[in-house]
């Protein structure tokens, strides 16, 4: 393990599912965005990018010699998954971060009328609203949605996909073409 390796710093939800590795998340946006191609080796199991010769996922821990072989490409419905996951959560984020402009607005408007010396005096009372919005609205947009909505934003996100994913294994193991059928008899 290295200290370097932002892998090893993520955050990684206790919930049984693999999705997604940060080397997954990485190659699906670049997919997405249209900057590389689906093409690659990846685990057979959560589809993190595996290299040639290892043959146990670091991911996952799935290995190939005798779990699932790995595949050419992440199938389309693994980054539909991502991509919902992430729209969910930048709604979220955009959303407090919104919640936040607005309360530094209403707020300011609030506490300039509160200050008997700004009555007679607009000009100072226009600069600190002014300043108001400029400050506050930025550091509430930025508590708001980068800590709150973020958080919210993840854990809704990721019962979606959490979802997704139990969805998918068990219409993977019902595939004729996946191998092994001890898991489909046992679940049965
Ligand atoms: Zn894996």
């Amino acid at each position: 393990m290295s200290f370097d390796d932002p892998g090893d710093q993520r955050f990684r939800p206790d919930d049984g599912c693999p999705l997604f590795s940060e080397r997954l998340e990485e190659h699906l946006v670049a997919v997405l965005k249209g900057q590389a191609p689906n093409r690659g080796q990846f685990c057979g199991h959560c589809y993190t990018p595996v290299s040639r010769d290892a043959s146990v996922c670091a991911n996952c821990g799935e290995d190939a010699r005798t779990g699932r072989k790995p595949v050419d490409a992440v199938p389309r419905e693994i980054a539909y998954v991502l991509q919902a996951q992430r729209k969910t959560e930048s709604r979220w984020v955009n959303g407090f971060a919104y919640l936040g402009l607005l309360i530094a607005t209403v707020g300011g408007i609030a506490l300039v009328l509160a200050v008997p010396l700004f009555k007679e005096r607009l000009l100072y009372a226009t600069i600190a609203y002014a300043f108001i919005l400029l400050v506050g609205g930025r550091v509430l947009a930025g508590i708001l949605g980068g800590y709150f909505g973020d958080r919210i934003g993840f854990n809704r996100a990721r019962r979606a996909t959490v979802a997704v994913w139990e969805q998918w294994l068990i219409e993977r193991d019902q595939a004729p073409a996946s191998g092994d059928s001890r898991e489909q008899a046992r679940e049965a």
